[in-house]
């Protein structure tokens, strides 16, 4: 049975709903990446001892905004494809994909959902990514294997491309899959900032 997990951004205008159903993964990810995210819009409290973000990936029309769609902006924080979405009046980091809809999934942060529902829905994580980069002592991580996590995401993409969904996901224009977002890309000055902090 599905559930609905709302979702807001730190100051309240962007926000939304999550559907929970079979579908999806929670884990753990301690990729630098993450962190710096989590730096560079100014939310490390989203992190964990460990440096861990909590993230929900699912099919890409799972999300469904209810306000502040106009405010959401995206940047790409490196040369990789992942294109991390934000809320522009308060930077709460909210979503996770790839700069165009044709891939589809999204990947939620759930530091930016409803605490109590979040639990009673979720239960604890299935397990942490890239423990290798996780601050302090990371040996009591049950890893979750990155080959099982990309099985699981390409049987979902395949079912939205093949259900059509790809063309019904919030963050994407269902005739171009263009970001509705025009995302930007880190200075290399913004991003030395960045490395030098995880150094
Ligand atoms: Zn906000
Ligand atoms: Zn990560």
């Amino acid at each position: 049975m599905a559930s609905a997990l709302p979702f807001a951004c730190e100051c309240g205008t962007v926000s939304g709903t999550l559907t929970i159903g079979p579908e999806g993964d929670h884990v753990i990810c301690h990729c630098t990446d993450c962190q710096n995210l989590a730096h560079y819009l100014g939310h490390p409290r989203v992190l964990d001892a460990e440096g861990g973000t909590a993230l929900y990936q699912t099919r890409c029309a799972r999300m469904r905004l209810a306000s502040g769609r106009d405010r959401l902006a995206c940047v790409h924080l490196t040369d990789k494809p992942t294109l991390r979405w934000y809320a522009g009046c308060c930077r709460t980091p909210l979503f996770n994909t790839v700069g165009t809809g044709k891939l589809p999934f999204i990947t939620v942060q759930l530091a930016a959902c409803d605490a109590a529902a979040r639990e009673r829905l979720l239960g604890p994580p299935g397990g942490h990514l890239f423990v290798q980069d996780a601050i302090g002592d990371a040996s009591g991580l049950r890893k979750m294997r990155m080959a099982t996590l990309m099985r699981r995401f390409a049987v979902r993409a395949i079912r939205d491309i093949v259900s059509g969904d790809r063309r019904r996901a919030a963050l994407f224009d269902p005739q171009t899959l263009e970001p509705i977002a025009v995302p930007h890309r880190l200075t290399s000055e913004k991003r030395r900032a960045l490395r030098d902090r995880s150094h």
